[in-house]
């Protein structure tokens, strides 16, 4: 038997563009922009980011969903002992707000805008993501009815706050009659898969399914998605 679906709900990040070289260019650009206004600063490695990034938590833990106060937080702490207090503050929310502006410099995978713009006729769309790219600053912005980010969610997939409040933009909406598209077994399809939401794995690279639970259908190429979605939700 068909299933009937009235929301899409899309994960943002690897999933409608390849997040990689757009955060590796924002990441480079703002360090230049921020040496540029401090001089030479010691970056550290993944290591040094993540024992950083607890000791934040452990004094703010909404720091844990709030990624972008995190960003802020560790700027200041690679800089305040080259500057005053004051410019601390302002250099590290300025850096933020230049770091901000080229993680959207994003390249959507071929045929996204022209399967967004055709399912936008069909059903409500949304975003739900755990990153802080807004894509209300895309032009693809116009084809979602909502968009819920983790500082929106004030938690992170895969926990039900960001799908919960995506059903909640369609009065008496259940969530067998919602689908989640998303590249990450966690995140996205444990989560949505787990409240009885139909789910579609965006895996482009080929990767193992590594969960306990059977993989879902999978799509691979952004042009094949409104066949699938077709076939699979729509009667003909
Ligand atoms: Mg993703």
């Amino acid at each position: 038997m068909i299933k009937k679906i009235k929301m899409i709900t899309f994960d943002l990040d690897d999933t409608l563009w390849d997040n990689k070289p757009t955060i590796t260019n924002a990441e480079v650009e703002t360090r230049k922009w921020i040496e540029d206004r401090v001089g030479k600063i010691n970056w550290g490695d993944l290591n040094d980011f993540l024992i950083l990034r607890e000791d934040l938590i452990k004094k703010d833990p909404s720091i844990a969903w709030d990624i972008s106060k995190l960003r802020v937080e560790i700027f200041k702490e690679k800089i305040k002992e080259f500057v005053s207090k004051q410019e601390c503050e302002s250099i590290a929310k300025n850096a933020f707000d230049f770091f901000l502006k080229k993680r959207h410099e994003i390249r959507l995978f071929l045929g996204v805008e022209d399967a967004l713009s055709k399912l936008s006729k069909n059903y409500y769309l949304g975003v739900l993501t755990n990153g802080n790219a807004d894509i209300k600053k895309l032009d693809i912005g116009k084809y979602f009815q909502f968009s819920i980010s983790s500082l929106e969610a004030q938690d992170s997939k895969p926990n039900r706050s960001h799908f919960d409040m995506a059903k909640s933009h369609i009065p008496n909406l259940k969530f067998n009659e919602m689908l989640h598209i998303g590249d990450h077994q966690v995140n996205d399809i444990y989560g949505a898969d787990t409240l009885g939401i139909n789910v579609l794995w965006f895996n482009n690279n080929k990767a193992l399914w590594q969960q306990n639970f059977n993989k879902p259908d999978e799509f691979a190429n952004w042009e094949d998605l409104t066949e699938i979605i077709g076939n699979k939700y729509e009667p003909r």
